[in-house]
């Protein structure tokens, strides 16, 4: 059992507040839904977790199994069990997806997979993502299509097999048939029992993977919280209803 504790935090971006108070615990087998107006501060409360320079982070803890992450080097939270998964994945040149998978790997489990089994999970994830092989050799991020993009960050979580999972804005821009596939391998992970928290602003992922809780982000903090109905009635009724999000200018 693993379980990531959110509590109290407030964030700046260059002095300005943009988280105001975030409390979320998410557990092993749980899969949490962040729904939230653009502005909202979802991906900065992705990219705190994950110790982006630019997010300071003025109070407040994240824990993982008691353990004070934002404490750790961006590395060592990864071998702790987070991964994450960013809405605007970063081009790795000359890097090819093969040898970031393996390098990736071998950070997270302590030691080098051994080539024989590696070479199979990564063909075996590769054919579950409908992915083809060729795509191993092509260099990390440069030139994907969104739908490969998010492919590739699910490839990643498939092979780390972290405890729990942060997934930024996993379907933006899929059509519907990268969408299943993605969906599909998001919930073969969370089949595993990881803890998964799924960031989106829209609720059409949420048709393909089903949140055990869904919290509506607003204004930097979780307004409201529920369980899936709480998807539906967004779709029906937007976020009007929370107020008018005014994005800090910066
Ligand atoms: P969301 O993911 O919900 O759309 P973001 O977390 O991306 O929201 O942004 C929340 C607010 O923080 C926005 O007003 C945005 O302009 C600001 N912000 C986020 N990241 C940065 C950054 N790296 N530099 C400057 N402003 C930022
Ligand atoms: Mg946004
Ligand atoms: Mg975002």
């Amino acid at each position: 059992m693993s379980e990531l504790e959110i509590r109290d935090l407030h964030v700046a971006v260059e002095d300005t507040p943009i988280l105001k108070g975030v409390n979320l615990t998410v557990s092993s087998g749980e899969t949490h839904a962040i729904m939230g107006p653009n502005g909202s501060g979802k991906s900065t409360l992705a990219y705190s977790i994950a110790g982006h320079p630019k997010y300071t982070v003025t109070s407040g803890e994240v824990l993982l199994d008691g353990r004070n992450v934002l404490e750790m080097a961006v590395d060592e939270r990864a071998r702790a069990g987070l991964f994450l998964a960013m809405q605007y994945p970063v081009e790795v040149p000359g890097v090819s997806v093969s040898n970031f998978l393996r390098t990736a790997a071998t950070a997270v489990r302590g030691e080098a997979p051994k080539l024989r089994t590696w070479v199979k999970e990564v063909n075996s994830a590769m054919s579950d993502l409908e992915m083809d092989k060729a795509f191993a050799e092509r260099n990390v991020n440069e030139g994907f299509s969104g739908g490969e993009k998010k492919r590739h960050e699910i490839l990643q979580m498939a092979l780390l097999k972290p405890k729990i999972a942060i997934l930024d804005e996993t379907d933006s821009g899929l059509d519907v048939d990268a969408l299943r596939v993605v969906s599909e391998g998001v919930n073969r992970v969370r089949e595993t029992g990881i803890g998964t928290l799924l960031i989106t602003h829209y609720t059409r992922i949420l048709r393909y993977i089903r949140p055990d809780f869904v919290h509506v982000f607003f204004d930097g903090r979780i307004v409201e919280s529920g369980g899936a109905a709480l998807a539906e009635k967004l779709e029906t009724n937007g976020y009007a209803s929370y107020g008018v999000n005014e994005p800090a200018l910066v």
